[in-house]
């Protein structure tokens, strides 16, 4: 059975004390809920939590004991270490015990021109430092509007990150993020997420084996709430989501876990 995965992305947000508060009421929904859902023969999914870097120590001692929730960085840098500065390793992100790394968001490639190249050497660290590569991928809207967006996807899976081998690549997770729907309020229709979800698989699956297929959690990314999750992750190659702006408000994001308990 392939991991149930709910990631939060806070991106550059919160201060310290709001990202205080918003663990606290997440940790609070997670324990009442827990055991509620356990004497029905369920479970929470893995919920992965992405800080800025400054307070991954913070959350990480918060949910130390927590089985089932995760930290992880929202990016790193492609090299080991060195004379990189204002950079953080992949080495440094494992050592404060976070285990995830996003790879690839679209933020990175567009504004900070993060290509293929670079990317694959990224994720070459973070397997190197026994992270989780949360690799993203998604077109553009012109794209889409070409009918080009199955290839653009196919691309950044191949350059970015199918330079692994078939046990390495089991470590990775993908998250298909269309970029229109990226903080836009436009989310994919449920059918427009399955199809891509389903053409990833098909790629892994050409380009790797079956079984690997069938294996790997692929994510959706965009504009994900409470209202339209339950819809997205009934698809059956839809396997979580990663959240950005309702990761932020801990009712929302409960809200969007509950949605994946529920894809039973
Ligand atoms: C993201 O940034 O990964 C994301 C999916 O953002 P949002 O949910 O705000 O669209």
């Amino acid at each position: 059975m392939r991991k149930k995965i709910v990631a939060g992305n806070w991106k550059m947000n919160l201060g310290l004390e709001e990202a205080k508060a918003l663990v606290s009421e997440l940790k609070v929904k997670i324990d009442h809920q827990k055991d509620s859902l356990q004497s029905h023969g369920q479970k929470l999914p893995e919920v992965v939590l992405f800080p800025a870097f400054p307070y991954i120590t913070r959350v990480v001692d918060i949910f130390t004991t927590y089985e089932g929730v995760s930290v992880g960085a929202q990016n790193c840098h492609h090299e080991e270490e060195g004379a990189f500065t204002g950079e953080v390793a992949a080495r440094m992100i494992k050592t404060v015990g976070a285990s995830h790394v996003i790879i690839g968001h679209s933020e990175r490639r567009s504004q900070f021109r993060e290509d293929d190249q670079l990317l694959a050497a990224k994720t070459k660290q973070a397997l190197k430092n026994g992270l989780t590569p949360v690799f993203c991928c998604g077109e553009v809207l012109p794209d889409r509007e070409n009918n080009q967006h199955f290839q653009v996807v196919a691309d950044q899976l191949q350059k970015g990150l199918f330079w692994m081998d078939d046990q390495q690549l089991a470590h990775a997770v993908i998250a298909y993020e269309p970029v229109w729907a990226i903080g836009t309020g436009k989310t994919a229709s449920p059918g427009q997420a399955q199809e891509m979800h389903a053409y990833i698989r098909k790629l892994i699956a050409d380009s790797y084996n079956q079984e690997l297929a069938d294996k790997m959690s692929i994510l959706y990314g965009g504009s994900c709430n409470a209202k339209n999750a339950a819809d997205l992750f009934s698809n059956p190659d839809v396997d979580g989501g990663l959240i950005g702006g309702a990761s932020l408000k801990p009712a929302d994001f409960f809200e969007i876990i509950l949605a994946l308990v529920n894809k039973g």
